[in-house]
């Protein structure tokens, strides 16, 4: 009998919290699928100033229903840096799937959906990490999407925004750039301080290092912009796609229990625990264990 120290209690709590793992998995998978955001509403959280204004976006709105539909619990934008988007969630209900864990973070399964969402809905690639997390004794599970600045930059500036860019390479000052653009001058102000705010034009409103190399290489990249419906126009798409998959994800998991297809052992259960976690999906998991059984 192996005695060695895991997360769950007993064997039938493991099947359990495997078994919601991979609902959680199949549910996330479907959200995904059917939630592309249009590159103009990724474009006004981007442009957001303040974590309050980030937080009101139809964007953010959109992705904490996603992501309480989907079961990983109630999102919160805790940090809005340019290329750093934090976030936090308290009570995750994915900490509860691990009732005996103590000092180790556990939501790799919340840190992979926002990193999904991030790269294939928003189109901004970048990577997440757990940094703070209940089951580590913290007081939320909180989480840091850190993204490609190219990608950000691509998205978060616009037609205006680059004509603004030429105009100050020019030399022009604000007044010439709201007359030739027939813009009021406060919003040549505001998308001026955007600018600011991503380093391209410094505190006096100049161009800067990056803003010239931005000007240089930047501005042709990306080509025409794809513009399609926003998905929280239909939720129900999304849901009926989210319920689908984790009927048949509970299917599959209840014939699993009900008529055992091999005789399992503890020990290997104990083991699949831990490659679980290791595992980018089900599927890879499954891989692994037959891997496993085919090397013994
Ligand atoms: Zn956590």
């Amino acid at each position: 009998m192996n005695n060695k120290a895991n997360e769950f209690s007993s064997f039938a709590e493991t099947i359990a919290s495997l078994g919601t793992l991979t609902k959680l998995e199949s549910a996330v998978s479907a959200a995904i699928k059917s939630s592309r955001v249009p590159p103009k509403e990724t474009r006004k959280l981007l442009k957001c100033l303040s974590v309050q204004e980030a937080g009101n976006t139809a964007l953010f709105q959109f992705m904490r229903d996603l992501f309480s539909k989907v079961g990983v619990g109630e999102l919160e934008i805790i940090k809005n840096d340019i290329f750093r988007y934090d976030f936090a969630i308290e009570n995750s209900p994915v900490c509860k799937l691990y009732p005996h864990v103590k000092n180790k973070k556990t939501c790799y399964i919340t840190a992979e959906s926002l990193s999904q969402f991030f790269s294939k809905d928003l189109s901004l690639p970048g990577t997440v990490e757990e940094t703070a997390c209940r089951n580590a004794g913290d007081a939320r599970c909180e989480f840091a999407v850190s993204l490609q600045p190219l990608a950000v930059y691509q998205l978060a500036l616009d037609d205006v925004d680059k004509t603004i860019i030429s105009n100050v390479m020019e030399g022009q000052n604000r007044a010439r750039i709201s007359e030739s653009l027939e813009m009021a001058d406060d919003e040549v102000l505001f998308r001026m301080n955007i600018l600011k705010r991503y380093k391209i034009l410094n505190d006096d409103y100049e161009m800067t290092e990056i803003g010239e190399t931005y000007h240089k290489y930047g501005e042709g990249m990306g080509g025409a912009e794809e513009d399609f419906q926003a998905p929280w126009k239909d939720m129900a798409i999304i849901s009926d796609a989210i319920s689908a998959s984790t009927s048949f994800a509970e299917a599959f998991t209840e014939t699993a229990n009900g008529e055992p297809l091999w005789e399992v052992k503890e020990k290997d259960i104990v083991n699949l625990a831990d490659e679980a976690k290791k595992s980018k999906s089900f599927a890879e998991l499954l891989s692994k264990q037959v891997k496993s059984d085919m090397e013994e």
